[in-house]
């Protein structure tokens, strides 16, 4: 590994990782063009032959979240039924919300399990 190597927010990364394979992902990657700002990292995933890319983004994160923003915002909770809206809490809608769960790794749950350990609404799970 390079020593000049951009910042990465693994939590983050590594829960977006989480995320898209629970949506049936196959070979989610991501990379970077420059050592220096910008880092222009890129991320991509494929879903049986539909792929999905984004690129240009300051982060790792920020590149997979484009991608499952795509992927996840407007579909159709396989639980509730109701329709999925991503990152953020939406009324009447089933939210793929960022919750710490006790051993403290990032993870994106869905409102409809989780609905009862909300806090704040800033999507914290009681524990
Ligand atoms: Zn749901």
């Amino acid at each position: 590994m390079a020593d000049k190597q951009p910042p990465l927010d693994i939590q983050r990364t590594v829960a977006l990782f989480g995320l898209l394979s629970h949506t049936g992902a196959k070979d989610i990657e991501i990379g970077y063009l420059n050592e220096e700002k910008p880092y222009d990292w890129w991320a991509k995933a494929n879903w049986d032959g539909h792929r999905v890319y984004s690129e240009g983004h300051l982060g790792a994160d920020d590149a997979l979240d484009e991608v499952a923003k795509q992927v996840v915002h407007g579909g159709q909770c396989v639980k509730c039924k109701r329709k999925v809206t991503f990152g953020f809490i939406a009324p009447g809608r089933c939210s793929r919300v960022l919750v710490m769960p006790v051993d403290e790794d990032l993870e994106f749950q869905r409102l409809c399990d989780i609905a009862d350990g909300l806090r704040m609404g800033i999507g914290l799970k009681a524990v």
